[in-house]
């Protein structure tokens, strides 16, 4: 056996590469992530041949400030958290800084940022894993990432991907996932220069689910909104006989983040009690708000699932919430309007 000797960076962040880093919806939702955690309210995504040519993010947030752009490549960099009691309170989608380093192992990335008070925008380029230009560039306000090469030194990871319209489609769920957790932002996804997801970016959650699903269903779709002790719930449903046969389209986002969990999709499940079918799931996104001090999101890579205090008050809640709204007489739908 060789001696215990500390990896070099880029093997280190390779290795990081490959439980952050997937496969190109990966690449996209850790950039619109950042787009949205730099408080953008428009953000363009760009792909080129499934993600495997080009995946741009174009985003009119906050910027980064030039001196400080190397290190945003830099694993375990971030501005979003300082200390132990941040972890503990984390109100931004990233906090890791793992996304950049991870993107910049198994990919080429260019990215141009200006700030306000910037003279001039800044480029600075990565490519197999080294600086290979910087300087100053003209440029708008906000960041650009583009990601070129996807995988080009990691072969297996290439080879394991699905087809791209697999993998295309991912992609649209990953956007549809943040447009619904943050119906102000506008997004936008285009797929070799067809617009394949456009959201108007106004507030409305419902004009959001008429993009994710199509305008009948989000108009059929009914508001709810109720509270506990320690939780807010909102969103949309949709009525018993409007239903898919699978659970994954009731979204659960727990502070604007779109997670996966079995608990809160059985609430919801629980809360149509017998008017669902066997085997039939109801439509919709519940919105779920607590002191970020209860969750803990630092349980998966990609922080897909999550782990929550006092559950059973938050299932007991959503059960009633919905349960009470379906017994309501008034299911008139809206109508949407400026669709
Ligand atoms: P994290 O999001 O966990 O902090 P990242 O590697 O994704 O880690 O990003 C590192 C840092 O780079 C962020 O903390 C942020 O300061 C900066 N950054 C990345 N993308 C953007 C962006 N689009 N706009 C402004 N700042 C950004
Ligand atoms: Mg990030």
């Amino acid at each position: 056996m060789t001696k215990i000797h500390e990896l070099p960076e880029l093997l280190a962040n390779q290795i990081a590469a490959g439980e952050v880093i997937e496969r190109p919806a990966s690449v996209v939702k850790e950039l619109v992530e950042n787009a949205i955690d730099a408080n953008a309210t428009q953000v363009e995504v760009v792909i080129e041949n499934s993600g495997l040519d080009l995946i741009k993010v174009i985003d009119n947030g906050q910027g980064i400030d030039q001196e400080e752009v190397p290190l945003a490549f830099v694993r375990h960099a971030t501005s979003k958290i300082q200390d132990r009691h941040d972890l503990f309170n984390i109100m931004t989608l990233g906090f890791r800084g793992e996304a950049l380093p991870s993107i910049a192992a198994v990919a080429d990335v260019t990215l141009q940022t200006r700030t306000q008070t910037a003279e001039t925008g800044f480029l600075y380029q990565v490519k197999g894993g080294q600086v290979a230009q910087e300087g100053p560039t003209a440029g708008r306000f906000g960041t650009i990432v583009a990601v070129r090469s996807l995988f080009y030194n990691t072969p297996a990871r290439l080879k394991y991907l699905k087809k791209p319209q697999t993998e295309m489609s991912l992609m649209v769920e990953t956007i549809n996932h943040l447009a619904m957790a943050y119906p102000n932002v506008a997004l936008t996804l285009s797929h070799n220069g067809k617009t394949l997801v456009r959201t108007p970016g106004n507030g409305d959650l419902r004009q959001v689910l008429a993009v994710v699903y199509d305008r009948k269903t989000a108009e059929k779709m009914v508001a709810f909104e109720g509270a506990s002790d320690h939780f807010k719930v909102n969103g949309y449903l949709s009525l018993p006989e409007q239903t898919r046969s699978s659970r994954s389209y009731f979204a659960v986002l727990v502070n604007h983040r779109f997670v996966k969990n079995f608990s809160v999709s059985n609430a919801i499940s629980t809360g149509y009690g017998s008017k669902l079918m066997v085997g039939r799931f109801p439509i919709g996104a519940i919105n779920i708000e607590l002191d970020p001090l209860l969750v803990d999101v630092n349980v998966h890579p990609q922080k897909a699932e999550i782990r929550l205090s006092e559950e059973g008050e938050l299932t007991e809640l959503i059960t009633q919430v919905i349960a009470d709204r379906l017994r309501g007489e008034n299911l008139i739908p809206a109508a949407l309007d400026n669709l």
